[in-house]
C-alpha cells in the first residue's frame, strides 16, 4: 500500500533541488555548460553527503545548467508531474533568487520561466501553487534586502519569503530588516529553523522574523516550552524525513521525531525538501516514515489534513475546504 495516493500539500520544496541528474545533462548540453561528471550515474554517485554543506557544494554547482526562462520552466514542469503521480494537490515552492543573479541570471528570467509553468500547473496536473521567494543565509543581510527590492515587479506573483541554505551561524536575528519589509510589502513568512541549528533560532524566527511557520524546526523537541508553545499557537512545522537522514540530522528514519511530534500535538507535515538529491518525492516520504515509524492510516490522513490547514490557501477558502474533504474521504 502506497501513501502516493493520498492527497496532499507540499509546503518545503526547493525547485533547484527537483533537477534530477537527466534533465541537468540534458540542460548542460542545450546551454554548452560542461558538468565534471561523466554521465548520470557519475552525478548520482555524487550524491552522497556527510552533512548539510557537502549537499549544498554540489547543488550550487549543478546549478549552472539554468540559464533561461525555458530552462526554469522545464525544471517546473517536471517537478509538478512527479508531484502529481505522488498525490500533490496543492504545492508552495521555494526558489533561491541570488543562485542565479549571482551567476548572472536576472531574477526577472527566474520568475518568468517558473510562473510559466505554475500557471498551467493546475490545468496540466491538477495542482494549485504559490511561489515563495527564498534568502540565502549564509549571503548577507544587504544582499538579501537588494534582492527583495529586485523581486518588487514580481511581486504578484510571490506569495511569501523564506530563508534557507546553511543554518549555523547565521541566525534568525541577521534578516531581521528584510523580513520587516517583506511584512510591510504584505508577503507571507517563512524560515528554516531548527535543522541543524538550535531550538533556539526556532523562538528566534517565530520572535524576530515574525514566521508563520517553521520549515523543519525538528531540534524544537530539545526545548519542552518551546514545543508547548508551538502546538498551543498552532505554529506549523514542514518537516522532510528524507533529507534529514541524508544530511544526517538523524541517523535512520527509525530514529524521526515525526511520531513524538505528532504525539505532542505539533502541527507538522511531511514534505520532499530537495528530492532529486535526498531519494525522494513527498510520496516516498510519506511511504518511508509510515514503514519506519509504524504509522496508522489514521495518522497519515494527518499529516495530510496537516499539511492544507497549514497551506497558505486563506485567499481561497472553498478551496482548502474542498481539499479537506478529499482527504476526509480518502480510503486506503
Ligand atoms: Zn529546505
Amino acid at each position: 500500500m502506497s501513501v502516493a495516493a493520498l492527497p496532499k500539500a507540499e509546503l518545503h520544496l526547493h525547485i533547484e533541488g527537483t533537477l534530477e541528474p537527466e534533465l541537468a545533462f540534458a540542460l548542460a548540453e542545450r546551454n554548452g555548460v560542461t558538468l565534471p561528471y561523466a554521465d548520470t550515474e557519475a552525478l548520482r554517485e555524487a550524491y552522497r553527503f556527510s552533512d548539510l554543506q557537502s549537499f549544498l557544494d554540489l547543488y550550487y554547482a549543478l546549478m549552472a545548467v539554468l540559464r533561461t526562462a525555458e530552462d526554469f520552466t522545464a525544471l517546473a514542469d517536471a517537478y509538478l508531474e512527479r508531484a502529481a503521480a505522488q498525490g500533490v494537490r496543492h504545492a508552495e515552492i521555494f526558489f533561491d533568487p541570488q543562485a542565479h543573479t549571482s551567476r548572472g541570471v536576472p531574477i526577472g528570467t527566474v520568475v518568468e520561466g517558473l510562473t510559466a509553468s505554475l500557471d498551467r500547473a493546475e490545468e496540466r496536473y491538477g495542482i494549485s501553487t504559490r511561489l515563495i521567494l527564498c534568502f540565502l543565509r549564509d549571503e548577507s543581510a544587504e544582499s538579501a534586502l537588494a534582492t527583495l527590492e529586485a523581486a518588487k515587479p514580481y511581486l504578484d506573483r510571490i506569495t511569501g519569503v523564506g530563508l534557507d541554505s546553511a543554518e549555523v551561524g547565521h541566525p534568525p536575528a541577521k534578516f531581521r530588516a528584510v523580513y520587516e519589509e517583506a511584512a510591510r510589502l504584505g508577503l507571507r513568512r517563512v524560515a528554516h529553523a531548527g535543522e541543524e541549528g538550535p531550538a533556539s533560532y526556532v523562538r528566534e524566527a517565530l520572535d524576530v522574523l515574525g514566521v508563520e511557520r517553521i520549515d523543519h524546526g525538528l531540534r524544537c523537541m530539545e526545548d519542552p516550552d518551546l514545543v508547548e508553545r508551538l502546538v498551543r499557537e498552532r505554529i506549523p512545522l514542514t518537516l522532510c524525513p528524507l533529507s534529514n537522514v541524508r544530511l544526517r540530522v538523524i541517523d535512520t528514519l527509525a530514529d524521526h521525531p515525526l511520531r513524538a511530534m505528532l504525539d505532542a500535538g505539533l502541527l507538522v507535515t511531511v514534505n520532499s525538501d530537495d528530492p532529486a538529491y535526498f531519494g525522494g518525492y513527498v510520496g516516498d516520504n510519506y511511504d518511508g516514515v509510515r514503514d519506519a515509524l509504524g504509522l496508522a492510516p489514521e495518522q497519515l490522513r494527518t499529516l495530510a489534513r496537516h499539511s492544507f490547514e497549514a497551506a497558505f490557501l486563506d485567499d481561497d477558502e472553498p478551496r482548502r475546504a474542498r481539499y479537506l474533504a478529499e482527504v476526509a474521504a480518502h480510503a486506503f
